[in-house]
């Protein structure tokens, strides 16, 4: 492909919006140009990286066995009532009429359609297990669009969704997707881990997601130090932590129970300080107000250790039915019978729900709120309560590793993958079945697989960039060499450019020649900025034979003789 015709305009500056490098490279670099919020204009270099990745995907999916299929983008919303999953979306989903009144989603995933249109066609074990897939664009109305890329509002999404008679089955498959996904972001290039994920609206259980290590990643990842383990922190676990040693342990030891007037102690801080204890020994009573699928809401409460913060989508789980947590107010507390800052597990108001976390369970000497002005009870047996213990707690930097115990420390992530064991959570409600080896009828049990093709783009260059602009990965890349002529107006450099660019596509190699009528200085910081991995600039030396490779990572230049370039570049390309 010839610069001068390849609809390559690039840009000196990025709009004020775009505050990553992925986001400010891609337009500076016109890869894609903004059409409002969340939504982007794939131009011709942006389409061809899009199509990489889109066949990386493609090959891999294809190898293990998924079938390729392209549903209708506009979904039924009769579809989204049946599985229940207005309400849960919310906002997010895009609904409308057309001119005959009927209501329809521009689909945001696609569980329900693609549940209904298997059950339409296969009836029996015999004609399991399916896996169908497709790379289709998806609307979701996403509350913050934003970072480019990343978060859209339109994005491409390879969604895929598998069939199956039996749990073991399922679970066979999604073994093979997780090999096939890890296939798919290595050749991409990428560094990336796999982690425990929440299961989130989608529902079901058992989750994995894969995090592009990225310093600007949305998601924090807790990663063990010593072992593989590695979860999203929405879904981290870690060993028990233990009480912690210090002098005024005996004391915490030798409390007695008893109701003790503490006026005006209302924070955790202030509560260990008015007993000089630690405060693992207090239990903090966090307050949110659950928003349910029918539109009503509640008060809830969750108790940590005051040494403890909760984790809310841990604590959104724990609360059956709920699709929100919102912070409340202490006139709304008040209105709900308790008493803000003195909120504690015994003597609640009789229809009160607390959730209490798991590290809790059997701790028999607890400071925590009496439900009193001004009274909190100390030397507390949580066990004389009838309790329900959940895991809430949201783990911190320094913590044990469940699996190994070893040292958990953060790490930045991006989401670019996730597969889910769903189980019947939609077969069910959208009375998909089949008939098993006994003729008995039986809903599918189903797994669901998505990956952030149009989100992938960017997140390599967050993995991939320096000061000066894009480094595409080999398989990413819009093209994998460019030949950069140093003076087109110097017939001997522009015929050996040609020559080397007919040479190369000959090979099979994609290659973008600058043939433009400008400056060498500006030529090479279009290279740079635009990441193709390998250079050759033709100059000069070209009089003596020479020619100079450039490698885009390290940006060192290399003479090479005119006859060896071909040869060269095709060892670089593992050609
Ligand atoms: P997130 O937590 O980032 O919102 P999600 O859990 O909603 O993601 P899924 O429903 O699992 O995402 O969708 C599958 C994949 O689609 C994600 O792993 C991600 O790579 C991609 N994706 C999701 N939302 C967006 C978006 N708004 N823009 C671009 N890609 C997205
Ligand atoms: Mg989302």
């Amino acid at each position: 492909m010839r610069f001068s015709k390849a609809f390559i305009y690039t840009k000196k500056e990025a709009p004020s919006e775009a505050t990553l490098p992925s986001h400010k490279y891609l337009i500076r670099g016109c890869y894609i140009q903004s059409v409002g919020a969340g939504l982007y204009n794939f131009l011709p270099l942006g389409k061809r990286v899009l199509d990489k990745i889109r066949n990386v995907a493609k090959e891999e999916l294809d190898k293990a066995g998924c079938l390729e299929v392209d549903l209708a983008f506009v979904t039924p919303l009769e579809l989204w009532e049946q599985s229940g999953r207005v309400q849960k979306y919310g906002k997010e989903l895009l609904k409308f009429r057309d001119r005959k009144d009927n209501s329809f989603v521009l689909g945001p995933t696609h569980e329900e359609m693609m549940v209904n249109l298997v059950k339409s066609y296969v009836n029996s074990y015999k004609q399991l297990p399916i896996n169908l897939y497709q790379i289709k664009t998806k609307f979701r109305d996403e509350i913050r669009p934003r970072f480019g890329l990343l978060r859209g509002r339109e994005f491409l999404m390879k969604d895929g969704y598998s069939f199956h008679s039996s749990t073991e089955d399922m679970k066979r498959e999604f073994d093979l997707m997780e090999k096939t996904y890890s296939n798919i972001f290595r050749r991409l290039g990428l560094d990336f881990r796999i982690v425990e994920a929440d299961s989130g609206a989608i529902g079901g259980s058992g989750s994995k997601e894969f995090m592009v290590l990225a310093n600007s990643g949305e998601d924090t990842l807790v990663i063990c130090t010593n072992c593989d383990y590695g979860a999203n922190i929405e879904a981290a676990k870690r060993a028990k932590r233990k009480a912690p040693l210090v002098a005024n342990e005996e004391e915490a030891v030798s409390m007695t129970f008893g109701k003790f007037h503490t006026p005006e102690v209302k924070t955790i801080e202030q509560l260990s300080e008015f007993f000089h204890i630690n405060p693992f020994y207090t239990l903090k009573i966090v307050a949110k107000k659950a928003i349910f699928e029918d539109g009503s809401s509640k008060v809830v409460l969750f108790g940590v250790r005051g040494s403890d913060d909760l984790q809310e989508v841990k604590a959104l789980n724990a609360i059956d039915g709920a699709i929100d947590l919102e912070e409340v107010s202490e006139e709304e507390l008040k209105e709900a019978g308790f008493e803000p800052g003195f909120i504690g597990p015994k003597d609640l108001p009789k229809d009160a729900i607390l959730i209490v976390d798991k590290e809790l369970e059997n701790e028999r000497l607890i400071i925590a709120g009496a439900n009193e002005k001004d009274y909190h009870y100390v030397g507390l047996n949580l066990n004389d309560l009838d309790l329900e213990y959940k895991d809430l707690v949201e783990v911190k930097e320094g913590d044990i590793c469940p699996k190994c115990g070893g040292v958990l420390k953060f790490s930045k992530g991006i989401e670019v993958g996730h597969i889910f064991q769903l189980g019947t959570r939609y077969s069910e409600p959208l009375d998909a079945k089949f008939l098993d080896e006994n003729g008995k009828l039986k809903p599918f049990i189903m797994g669901t697989y998505g990956i952030g093709i149009s989100r992938l783009v960017a997140a390599i260059v967050e993995q991939h960039h320096d000061s000066k602009g894009i480094i595409w990965t080999k398989e990413s890349a819009p093209f994998e060499v460019e030949i950069i002529i140093s003076n087109i107006k110097k017939e001997e450099e522009n015929k050996a450019g040609f020559e080397i660019y007919e040479e190369l596509i000959k090979e099979g190699i994609e290659v973008l020649i600058d043939d433009r009528k400008e400056r060498f200085g500006f030529k090479m910081s279009d290279f740079e900025l635009i990441g193709i991995p390998y250079g050759i600039i033709v100059g000069k030396k070209i009089k003596d034979g020479i020619v100079e490779i450039v490698d885009r990572k390290t940006l060192n230049k290399e003479e090479v003789k005119l006859q060896d370039v071909v040869e060269k570049i095709k060892g670089y390309l593992d050609r």
